[in-house]
């Protein structure tokens, strides 16, 4: 695709706010969304045409947990060339933005990674928002495949750190409860995305934190305190509210899909955002690897460790997608804004991804009605080129 003309992508089914549309044209100047037109439009002809053989054009996944791809764990090198690594090979199942996301680790580690994401977007590498520190100020008691050692309480010095601008969206995953509400504010007005997750936080805990700038949860469900009769937990205090994101991890091993199916009838499906939370095997062909010094193996579809904790899944968004068809029943115009529209929003990039209109930036992926990705545009760049 020439950056210098205006391209039309024609013949596609488009995803728009009322759902697949035949018959438009989505018109393409210098990396944006120019215009999306009827087939007809006189400046389709004026364009230079690539037809889309009837497939869906969606907007481009955004996968805001992603802790590997392509051989790579972004822990193990979190550097430049390690986030180009992971976003080749979440790209070919249509992630187009992605935060690579850093795991429990020690602060001269995540100062690490928030100069290599900074350098990254700086470098333009194609697709990188920002990134995700998952951890280390979490739960010792919910702390899943997390090292224990790693885990620490977040003072004055880690809050300058978390600070320290990249250019792109700081999202950080902490357990509320191992804090305090004026540290949570703090980092939110600081501009960091908080999130709730490796929490054993009571509904109060959570509902006070809301109150102080939290704004989702990490893989709800996992990892977190459990809707109980008399305590209704952190799942309890997500369901209930309206406003907050959460991030599923729908592979089928998480979460079972009943609790997934209820979880979706209880606030907006808008409110929903699929995550892959890979990790190294995806998009590369090995059967185990390192993570905090345990050896995880993949089996069955799944990542454990020696003890049979889930470590990550085995998942890329274009088959999260596909799950949330086929697993929640979830429409599929519905399941790729759960992995476009939705995350846009909480990261607060909707004004310019995550939707197919005028204006915004021509990140797009084209599927196949079984979600296998054909093709990818990060800002108008095809894959093919990049
Ligand atoms: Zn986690």
């Amino acid at each position: 695709m020439d950056r210098m003309v205006t391209n039309a992508l024609v013949n596609g089914r488009v995803l728009r706010d009322t759902g697949f549309v035949d018959g438009l044209a989505v018109l393409i100047d210098n990396g944006c969304i120019s215009a999306v037109v009827p087939r007809s439009d006189a400046r389709v002809d004026a364009a230079v045409a690539h037809d889309l053989r009837g497939q869906r054009l969606m907007p481009g996944f955004i996968d805001t947990q992603v802790n590997g791809g392509g051989g790579v764990l972004f822990n193990d090198a979190p550097t430049v060339e390690s986030i180009r690594a992971i976003g080749r090979a979440h790209r070919r199942f249509g992630t187009t933005g992605f935060l690579p996301t850093l795991i429990s680790d020690d602060l001269h580690v995540i100062e690490t990674a928030l100069g290599a994401v900074r350098e990254a977007i700086r470098a333009r590498v194609p697709g990188v928002l920002g990134i995700h520190i998952e951890g280390p100020f979490l739960n010792p008691e919910r702390k899943g495949a997390h090292d224990r050692a790693k885990l620490r309480t977040l003072d004055r010095a880690a809050v300058e750190l978390l600070s320290m601008p990249t250019g792109g969206r700081t999202m950080l995953t902490l357990a509320p409860e191992m804090t305090d509400p004026d540290t949570l504010r703090r980092l939110a007005n600081a501009g960091i995305i908080l999130s709730a997750g490796h929490t054993n936080a009571t509904h109060a805990e959570v509902k006070q934190a809301l109150g102080h700038g939290l704004r989702g949860f990490t893989h709800l469900f996992n990892a977190m305190s459990q809707l109980g009769n008399r305590e209704p937990g952190v799942v309890g205090a997500a369901l209930e509210d309206s406003g907050s994101w959460c991030g599923i991890i729908v592979d089928g091993y998480h979460v079972d899909p009943v609790t997934l199916r209820l979880a979706l009838r209880c606030k907006p499906v808008e409110r929903f955002m699929l995550v892959s939370d890979a990790m190294p095997n995806v998009g590369a062909d090995i059967g185990e690897f390192m993570l905090a010094g345990k050896r995880i193996v993949v089996r069955d579809g799944k990542l454990l460790d020696e003890a049979g904790t889930l470590a990550g899944a085995s998942l890329h968004m274009a088959g999260a997608v596909a799950n949330a068809i086929k697993l929640l029943g979830v429409e599929p115009a519905h399941a790729a804004r759960m992995a476009s529209a939705n995350p846009a929003a909480f990261l607060g990039l909707d004004a310019e991804l995550g939707r197919i209109e005028a204006g915004h930036r021509a990140s797009l992926v084209l599927a196949d009605d079984r979600l296998n990705v054909l093709e990818t545009w990060i800002d108008g760049v095809p894959s093919r080129a990049g």
